[in-house]
């Protein structure tokens, strides 16, 4: 039997834009949502519950509701992306 995630996207409905959740088409996660626990299955997709649109999300950089990465700016401005271990997490209190 296949698990059931989070009733994050309780009712969403597919329809021929997409898929229809709160009001608002959402689209797919893309590749860098992998890991984010925010990303919930629908069908043969996932979808973030969190942003309607992940891939315009991280053409502007670090999702910043990503739970699996974290940004850091370097001294020279540059931007890092640091993958975050769940013992880290849990550290941080979250
Ligand atoms: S919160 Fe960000 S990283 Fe996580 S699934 Fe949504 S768009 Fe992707």
């Amino acid at each position: 039997m296949a698990k059931k995630k989070v009733a994050a996207l309780e009712g969403a409905k597919m329809t021929e834009q997409g898929l229809l959740y709160n009001g608002f088409i959402i689209e797919p996660v893309v590749e860098k949502c992998d890991g984010c626990e925010r990303a919930v299955a629908f069908e043969d997709a996932k979808y973030c519950p969190s942003y309607a649109q992940p891939d315009r999300k991280w053409k502007n950089g670090v999702c910043n509701f990503a739970t699996h990465v974290r940004a850091e700016v370097s001294k020279d401005g540059e931007v890092k992306i640091n993958p975050l271990k769940a013992s880290k997490r849990a550290a941080r209190g979250r």
